[in-house]
């Protein structure tokens, strides 16, 4: 059955995917973004199709659509954007997660909230699973995000307790993949953009912090079905990749499979940058069947393709994000 489906920053890294995946489901898509970060070369290719509709929108202010289905996405995901302007960041995080929240009850849609690693701060549990309640520093330079992202998870248990909303909660662990932004200075595109302009590669601290990083494909994978999960399913569920790397480790794979002549520079670690993290997916697999299936060397060559031939179009232009957005 074709569903109406509402993308809440669907013109972002993530969000593109998501929006080309439902209409190939054969849904009718409505995207909407105030391409803070996105941009519309993410979703040019859709549209042709009669199917997609886009919105520019900043989801601080209220909206009024009919649809089935909300995933809602829209939020500067890496570090330097979000904390570009922090306090967009936070009204991002929660007032518009009250403005979907609020359009989901009165159209009675299911309403998936795209949440974050990051409720977990710096962890002390290892891996983390959905029952650890994390450790975050609420005054730190993370904290717009971290704390915006958790009072989100808050209001939508709210909503799910006081008005029976039908909620779906998701931790996405890092994930990288084509039309990740060439400048958002997250690590996979760092590196990738770094090693093939032939730059010096950016390692922060020692390089022995470490990440788990999951393919785009298997991410959007694991929302779509958490999205269609059994009736009364919520989450909060991480979807992620469990394979644990250092930035040592990813940084050596990157050198070999560009074929690099990039030299390793090191920088400060940014205040509160988690030293590791690492998803324990047995909800994910229990519940959803799921579980991730591309290989770390795998994805980055598909993301190396992807910058390599982006580069070579001069697209990257080396531009910075919209600084027009509403306050
Ligand atoms: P992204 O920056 O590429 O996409 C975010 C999109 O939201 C952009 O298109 C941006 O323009 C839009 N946006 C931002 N603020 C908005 C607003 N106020 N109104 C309307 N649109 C707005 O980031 P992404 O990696 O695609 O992340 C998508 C979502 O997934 C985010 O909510 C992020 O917190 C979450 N997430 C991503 C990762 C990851 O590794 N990519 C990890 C954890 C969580
Ligand atoms: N990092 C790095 N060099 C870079 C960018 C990031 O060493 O050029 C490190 C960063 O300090 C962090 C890890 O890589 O420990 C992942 O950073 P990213 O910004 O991608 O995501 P997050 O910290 O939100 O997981």
């Amino acid at each position: 059955m074709r569903k109406q489906v509402l993308v809440t920053g669907g013109a972002g890294f993530l969000g593109s995917h998501l929006c080309e995946r439902l209409l190939n489901e054969e849904h009718e898509v409505i995207c909407v973004d105030n391409f803070f970060t996105g941009k519309k070369r993410n979703i040019v290719h859709l549209m042709d199709n009669p199917y997609f509709e886009v919105i520019r929108h900043d989801i601080n202010f209220p909206l009024s659509l009919e649809v089935d289905e909300i995933y809602n996405l829209a939020c500067p995901a890496s570090p330097v954007h979000y904390q570009f302007d922090p306090v967009q960041t936070t009204k991002t995080s929660v007032m518009g997660a009250i403005n979907m929240l609020d359009l989901a009850k009165r159209l009675d849609a299911k309403i998936l909230q795209a949440s974050t690693s990051e409720v977990y701060g710096d962890p002390q549990v290892h891996p983390q699973s959905e029952e650890y309640r994390g450790n975050v520093n609420s005054i730190g330079p993370r904290a717009c995000y971290d704390e915006g992202k958790r009072c989100a998870e808050t209001l939508f248990f709210d909503y799910k307790r006081q008005y029976d909303l039908n909620i779906k909660v998701v931790r996405i662990f890092n994930t990288y993949g084509p039309r990740m932004h060439p400048n958002d200075g997250r690590v996979i595109s760092n590196f990738i953009v770094q090693a093939l302009k032939g730059e010096d590669i950016t390692i922060y601290g020692k390089g022995t912090q470490t990440r788990s990083f999951c393919y785009v494909d298997d991410l959007i994978e694991g929302i779509v079905l958490m999205m269609n999960s059994r009736e009364g399913f919520t989450g909060p569920i991480n979807i992620g990749n469990p394979g644990e790397f250092t930035i040592l480790e990813l940084v050596q794979k990157v050198i070999e499979l560009t074929d690099s002549n990039s030299k390793l520079i090191y920088k400060p670690l940014p205040e509160d940058d988690p030293l590791k993290r690492n998803p324990n997916i047995n909800l994910a697999m229990k519940e959803l069947g799921w579980h991730p299936t591309i290989k770390l060397d795998d994805g980055l060559k598909k993301t190396i393709k992807y910058f390599r031939e982006l580069l070579e179009s001069g697209l990257d232009a080396r531009q910075s994000i919209c600084t027009t957005v509403s306050t």
